[in-house]
């Protein structure tokens, strides 16, 4: 597994994020809508940075693939959402990859009569994309590799890891014959004083 963001350089792009947010909505009311269950940690260092009166509302998609290149069947569940009509949204998902999920999103809440939808990703996937949308507003763009950590978890583990890394076909190997993940696995990894951190 291989360090791609540390815990500091998220947190800088938080930083920068909310900056952007602020800046586009000033202190006008604003639903945030994030997509469980990858953005949960996202979403919560997000709205501790804004100023603005929000409303929060998680709705679920799910097109679960493990690592596998080809999405899945994509299920979403609204029913939490309050009344959209003539709001200001803002969705707030973990990766943008093939796309679909946010264009998905983003048609439902269009139906519901938003008056504004504007998406924000921490992570887009180089040369991923299916769909003729792009975010409003992304944090880092990676390769094209399989992440894990803050908010993201393969198979269940590694969600609650402080930085984003990526998986190797080890990890990936290991999690395939079933085996639980490695007893290290889920211990922040060091941070060498260079900042370059790896397991
Ligand atoms: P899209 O619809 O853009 O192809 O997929 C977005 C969803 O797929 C994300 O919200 C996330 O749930 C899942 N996904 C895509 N790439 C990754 C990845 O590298 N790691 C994890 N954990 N989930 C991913
Ligand atoms: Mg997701």
């Amino acid at each position: 597994m291989q360090v791609l963001l540390s815990a500091a350089e998220l947190a800088s792009g938080i930083d920068r994020l909310a900056d952007t947010v602020r800046r586009e909505y000033g202190r006008r009311p604003l639903v945030v809508v994030g997509v469980l269950t990858g953005s949960i940690v996202l979403v919560a260092d997000l709205i501790r940075r804004l100023e603005c009166p929000i409303e929060l509302s998680m709705v679920s998609a799910s097109s679960y693939r493990g690592t596998a290149t080809a999405p899945g069947r994509l299920e979403l569940r609204l029913d939490s959402l309050p009344d959209l009509a003539g709001r200001d949204v803002l969705l707030v998902d973990d990766i943008f990859d093939t796309g679909r999920t946010l264009e998905a999103l983003v048609a439902e809440l269009r139906r519901r009569g938003a008056a504004s939808i504007r998406s924000l990703v921490l992570v887009q996937k180089a040369g991923r994309a299916e769909v003729a949308m792009q975010p409003d507003f992304v944090g880092f763009d990676i390769p094209d590799v399989f992440v894990v950590g803050y908010g993201l978890d393969f198979d269940g583990a590694w969600r609650h890891l402080p930085h984003l890394a990526a998986l190797d076909s080890a990890d990936i190997a290991a999690a395939r014959v079933g085996s639980a993940p490695r007893p290290d696995a889920h211990r922040p990894t060091p941070v060498d004083p260079a900042g370059d951190a790896r397991t």
